[in-house]
Formats: structure tokens, C-alpha cells, sequence
């Protein structure tokens, strides 16, 4: 339980969103099949610091959440269980009560995904708020980015208990992960089957950028470096497939992210 638990907090996957291309996301997730995207989500936040939580609840909308915002921890976990939550931002300092006490009483009731946000950064405190069941850790100060990343990962996380995603559709791609055929328009494209993984991969999250430790270690279920020539010539062949290099953008010194081509 204890090593389990430490292990979770290293799991979440990073990811990159610019401003810019959370609103591409939002722009069209509609067409996705996903379930978690943000225009559907409202985040409670928990948060007695005035300024932190204006800043948070302008960032979190900017990138298209609906936000709750309470102060007190009697009040979020009143909010948890009025229902319509589906994810929260706590602060562990709170005036009436303790947020590792929010945590374990949400968690008596709910499963909605916690992202503890605190100050206090030491191990112990990590361990202790991941083993009450919140789902991941964030140290303040942490940028808008940051969190939003790993809202999507606990998310994504969430969802993967629900039903797996079957049709992906980004722009003219279309991608169906049950038959693993993949058109381009009315154009269908084959690909050999890591192929089909990497893109399927990439186009589960359009705009995120992966970083490709992440992919080799998703997509080819190894940590071993020496495999991101592999990953270069794979990223090479469905560019040409698809007709069009833009679809894969490479992101210098990070890795890659799919992008939408009419
Ligand atoms: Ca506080």
C-alpha cells in the first residue's frame, strides 16, 4: 500500500498544453469520443487563499472548465456529495478543518478524482495524502499548465474504468481503434500495427504534447532510449502516409504532438 502509493505519484504522464492549443482542444472535442473533456467538467476547487484561488479559478476557466470555488472543507464535501463534481483541487491548510480530513470523508462516499494542492512538500505529507486516497499531488507554487496536466491525467485515469474509446476523429482522421483502420478523408490509410499505436496514441489527445520517454514507454512498453530512433522513423512513415508531415509536430527537445489538418 505504502510503495504502491508513492509509485502513483510518479505515474501521472507529463504533458504540455500552451494556452493556445487548450483552445484548439476545446475547439473541437466535441467531435471526440472522449468522455472527460473539458467543456463537460466542473472542478471543485478548495481554497481558503483569496488570491491563489482567483488566480486558479481564472486559469482553470481560460482553459474551458466550469469551476465551484469553496473555502471551507465542510462546504466541498457538501458539494462532493450534491453530485456534479468531477474533479477536485484541494488545499490542505483550511480554517475549519484539515484537507487530509476533506479527503478521507469525500473518499468515504465518492471516487471523484482529488488533486491535493499544498504547500507543504515534504514525503511524508505526499505519502500520506496519496495513501488517503487522493489521486495526485501538485506543490504550490505550480502554474496553471502544470495543473491542468494533470487534471487530464487523473482524468484520463478515471475514464479508463468506463468504456474504452473506439472512434477517435481529428479534423479529416478518423480512427477506429476496434477494426485499427485509420481514412484520411474518404481515403483509408494502412499502417503497420506500432504504427497504428503511436497515432492512435497521439490522436486520443490532440495538442497535448507527449514527451517521448512517455511513448516509448506506452506505446513500446519500454524505458530504453536507444528505441527513439525507432520512434523517429515510425513518427517519419505515417507523416508520409497521411499525406501530409503536419499532422505529427515535432516539439523540440520534448516530443510529439498531433495536430488537426482539415
Ligand atoms: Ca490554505
Amino acid at each position: 500500500m505504502f510503495m504502491s502509493s508513492v509509485s502513483r505519484l510518479g505515474e501521472g504522464r507529463t504533458t504540455y498544453f500552451s494556452k493556445e492549443t487548450s483552445k484548439v482542444f476545446v475547439g473541437y472535442s466535441h467531435k471526440c469520443s472522449e468522455s472527460w473533456h473539458s467543456l463537460s467538467m466542473t472542478i471543485l476547487l478548495v481554497e481558503d487563499d483569496r488570491a491563489i484561488a482567483d488566480a486558479l479559478v481564472d486559469g482553470l476557466r481560460d482553459n474551458g472548465y466550469k469551476v465551484t470555488h469553496v473555502v471551507l472543507g465542510s462546504e466541498a464535501i457538501a458539494k462532493v456529495r450534491g453530485g456534479g463534481i468531477t474533479t477536485v483541487i484541494l488545499d490542505l491548510g483550511l480554517p475549519d478543518m484539515d484537507g487530509t480530513e476533506v479527503c478521507r470523508q469525500i473518499r468515504t462516499f465518492s471516487h471523484v478524482p482529488i488533486i491535493v494542492a499544498s504547500a507543504r512538500e515534504t514525503e511524508m505529507d505526499r505519502v500520506t495524502v496519496l495513501d488517503m486516497g487522493a489521486d495526485d499531488y501538485v506543490v504550490k507554487p505550480f502554474g496553471i499548465k502544470e495543473l491542468v496536466a494533470r487534471i487530464h491525467a487523473v482524468m484520463r485515469r478515471a475514464s479508463g474504468t468506463v468504456a474504452p474509446v473506439t472512434h477517435i476523429e481529428v479534423g479529416a482522421l478518423v480512427i477506429d481503434t476496434k477494426s485499427r483502420t485509420v481514412s484520411v478523408g474518404e481515403k483509408s490509410v494502412a499502417f503497420t500495427p506500432k504504427e497504428f499505436d503511436l497515432l492512435a496514441y497521439l490522436a486520443r489527445e490532440p495538442g497535448t504534447v507527449f514527451r517521448r520517454a512517455d511513448i516509448l514507454r506506452d506505446v513500446w512498453q519500454t524505458t530504453w532510449y536507444g528505441t527513439t530512433k525507432t520512434l523517429d522513423a515510425h513518427v517519419a512513415s505515417i507523416r508520409k502516409k497521411l499525406g501530409n508531415a503536419e499532422w505529427v509536430e515535432s516539439v523540440r527537445g520534448v516530443g510529439f504532438t498531433l495536430r488537426v489538418v482539415p
